[in-house]
């Protein structure tokens, strides 16, 4: 009988220190062309201005599967309601069903708004592992909602931080921000009125913010630099500036969706300052060791869009250790 796995019940089988791996060994998969992967399907939804994303996706081998067949195979059902801001509902929300690859049946159905907190940030900190300078230790966070936590914890397990710097569109939510989070990070924490005093000092940028217009100038940042741009998945939609782009060499998840979705990298296509020769590779490529950082002083890019092996194989790692930890209530269809 499927069973039923709440956001808690999630949160019980999953920790960030499982996830980074879990997320290297999937993209590498991913760029090695094991798995099944459309592009993800989206529906914009009016009056409210919100988006809805499909995102089914096949990973053969990835975790136990049910009877030991293996395998992880599903879909992720996500939506984006930025309205949702300042309520008690996320602006982000998601649903898991997990099927079984032997038979189709449906094995799991699971929240999946913490998986996208955690997976995002997970992928970002498998980019910084690998493409970050080995001494990279100043991290700059621009946005302060659930990616800047979920990412603030899985940058921190991949290098060693000795300092954070917080921007956010909201002063207060900065504040807010340190306030509730700043006791996870054994370094100095401090929060900054713009952009260029967050970035200027910076070894690793995250950016994660809902911004349409580029928030991140490339003329700020320093040479050696890794940057997770993980804010955007619209076409239309960058926080990064074209300057940036030129500036870095850049990687993506999934090529086939940064030709659709990268909107940070269309609108540099789209105004000449790059060809789309310029993306280097997939992450997955990196995890093959295919491609990688040159000198310590070029700056790195990992264009995050956020793809379904990502939220299906995490989904069979959460189901298998339900399983075993007996959580979770069966759900008679
Ligand atoms: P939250 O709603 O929790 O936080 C949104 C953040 O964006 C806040 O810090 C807010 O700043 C900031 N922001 C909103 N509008 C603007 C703007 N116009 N200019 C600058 N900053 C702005 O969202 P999440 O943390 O869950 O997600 C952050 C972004 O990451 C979203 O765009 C989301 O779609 C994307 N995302 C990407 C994923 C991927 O796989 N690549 C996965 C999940 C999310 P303030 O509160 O200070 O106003």
């Amino acid at each position: 009988m499927p069973i039923l796995l709440t956001e808690a019940d999630v949160r019980a089988c999953l920790t960030m220190a499982d996830l980074i791996p879990l997320m290297r060994e999937t993209l590498g998969r991913f760029s090695n062309g094991e798995c099944v992967q459309p592009v993800r399907q989206s529906l914009r939804i009016r009056p409210v201005g919100g988006f809805y994303g499909v995102m089914p996706a096949h990973v053969p081998g990835a975790g136990g599967g049910a009877g030991g067949r293996g395998g992880a195979f599903g879909l992720k059902s996500v939506s984006f309601f930025p309205s949702n801001e300042g309520t008690d509902l996320p602006t982000h929300l998601a649903q898991i069903l997990l099927l079984d690859p032997a038979t189709g049946a449906l094995e799991a159905v699971l929240d999946g708004r913490l998986i996208t907190e955690m997976r995002t940030a997970a992928a970002s900190a498998v980019s910084v592992d690998l493409l970050a300078r080995p001494e990279a230790s100043r991290l700059a966070l621009l946005g302060s909602g659930v990616q800047a936590l979920s990412h603030l914890e899985a940058v921190g397990l991949v290098r060693e931080l000795s300092h954070v710097r917080v921007w956010s569109r909201t002063p207060n939510h900065a504040l807010r921000f340190l306030r509730h989070h700043g006791h996870l990070v054994s370094c100095p924490i401090s929060t900054v009125p713009n952009v260029q005093d967050a970035v200027e000092h910076a070894d690793i940028i995250v950016t994660v913010t809902s911004a349409s217009e580029p928030i991140l100038e490339g003329a700020w940042i320093a040479p050696g630099t890794h940057l997770c741009v993980v804010g955007s998945s619209s076409p239309k939609k960058r926080e990064v500036d074209a300057e940036t782009v030129a500036r870095a060499r850049v990687w993506v998840d999934s090529r086939d969706a940064a030709r659709v979705e990268a909107g940070d990298l269309l609108l540099a296509i789209g105004e000449g300052r790059v060809a789309e020769d310029h993306i280097v590779g997939e992450l997955g490529d990196v995890v093959l060791g295919r491609s990688g950082r040159r000198s310590p002083e070029e700056i790195t890019l990992f264009k995050s869009l956020g793809i379904g092996v990502e939220d299906i194989a995490t989904a069979r790692l959460v189901v298998d250790r339900a399983t075993r930890m007996a959580i979770g209530r069966e759900i008679p269809l």
